[in-house]
């Protein structure tokens, strides 16, 4: 089997007990059955019965929540079942957590999910992203796999959207991520005419590497959002996020970033926005890795090729929103320092992995706003 990742994900470990957060609190874990019979063997040792902290739910078992947190874990955020019997019993949410493999055919991918704040941090710490392609010898492939040419079409058009994020031309993130928008969208184009040759995307799509059409195109989108479109667009979008399954300290941080939007002219934020720059001049190049990152992993949609373009509209969605709080800190607290901004970027994703009911929201504003376009994704790069 073929093995595509970022180099960020064979380094990965977990802190454990020294981690700011924990994934273990606010989210629905759901336990295999093979781990279920051991918890239920296991019972003495835990000192617990496997059904009371674990409960059927359709289909499947997941941990019943004791105020959010998962009973299973220590006043000091260690898992009892790791304590007590070993890493080996832990379900395979559990202990994949972080990462996530997604499988196409004979290749699979591994992403990191930005909800752990060890993986933003250590992504704050890397100066250069790497992609791994090497082989993994634990998953078979699967017999024959309808989506081949899909995949490979869609993995060129994400290679060149990639690259339009890491091209050393000195480029505002707004020009990076409209050019990766319009590849993205040629390439949907095609994708309906039936045409997803990867060779001809790849020529289709070559003109966006060249500096001098990358300079026309960052002259050209300079300066063109209409900041009062913007904020009175911030001011929508920021009812989206509710305080449902939140630690205290993250609820209060919506809370404070609703009071401030609710009080406070455009006047006002233009100079709050222009702070906060001036504060987060060092995380440029972080904000590129974090776009590579999530294109990576959230952008392939096989078979229906059109979800991307959605996908990639809730990239720009989670970064919009995390600059908002990030807004609201550093007024608040006249500074915002790496792992306050850590805490926000793992605690937005957090409610927004997997929240089809928050992606569904989203589109629906962007459509009745008629924005739903590159003028919504400039609108959400702030
Ligand atoms: S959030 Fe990440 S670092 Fe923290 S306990 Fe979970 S896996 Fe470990």
């Amino acid at each position: 089997m073929n093995f595509l990742t970022v180099d960020l994900y064979k380094d990965f470990q977990c802190i454990g007990g020294d981690c700011p957060d924990t994934c273990c609190v606010g989210w629905g874990i759901v336990i295999d059955e093979d781990t279920y019979r051991k918890m239920e063997e296991q019972e003495a040792i835990l000192e617990i019965p496997a059904s009371d902290w674990i409960m059927k739910k359709g289909d499947s078992r997941i941990v019943r929540l004791d105020h959010s947190r998962c009973p299973m874990l220590d006043e000091d955020n260690l898992c009892r079942v790791v304590r007590r019997l070993g890493s080996e019993y832990l379900s395979s949410t559990c202990s994949g957590y972080p990462r996530v493999q997604s499988q196409y055919g004979d290749v699979i991918e591994g992403h990191l999910t930005f909800s752990c704040p060890e993986v933003v941090a250590r992504l704050m710490d890397k100066t250069e992203l790497q992609f791994d392609y090497g082989e993994d010898k634990i998953l078979e492939p699967k017999e024959s796999y309808p989506y081949e040419q899909l995949y490979l079409y869609e993995s060129v058009v994400r290679i060149a959207m990639v690259d339009v994020f890491q091209n050393p031309v000195k480029l505002s993130l707004h020009t990076r991520a409209a050019l990766a928008f319009d590849i993205l969208e040629k390439a949907i184009e095609r994708y309906k005419d039936g045409r997803t040759d990867p060779e001809e995307i790849k020529e289709a799509v070559a003109w966006c590497f060249q500096d001098s059409k990358l300079n026309m195109m960052e002259m050209r989108l300079h300066g063109i959002v209409d900041e009062n479109s913007r904020y009175r667009f911030l001011q929508e979008i920021r009812f989206l996020l509710d305080t449902n399954n939140c630690s205290e300290r993250f609820m209060e941080m919506i809370r404070e970033m609703n009071t401030y939007f609710a009080s406070n002219d455009l006047e006002q934020y233009l100079k709050d926005i222009q702070n906060l720059k001036n504060i987060q001049c060092g995380y440029g190049d972080f904000h590129i890795r974090y776009w590579v990152c999530h294109i990576f992993s959230d952008l392939l949609s096989i078979p229906e090729y059109e979800k991307a373009r959605e996908n990639f509209m809730y990239i720009a969605a989670c970064f919009c929103l995390a600059q908002m709080m990030a807004l609201v800190v550093c007024v608040n607290q006249g500074t915002l320092d790496r792992n306050q901004y850590i805490y926000i970027i793992s605690n937005i994703s957090r409610k927004m992995e997997h929240n089809k009911y928050f992606k569904m929201q989203l589109m629906n504003r962007l459509d009745e706003n008629k924005i739903n376009g590159l003028a919504g994704l400039l609108l959400m790069i702030i």
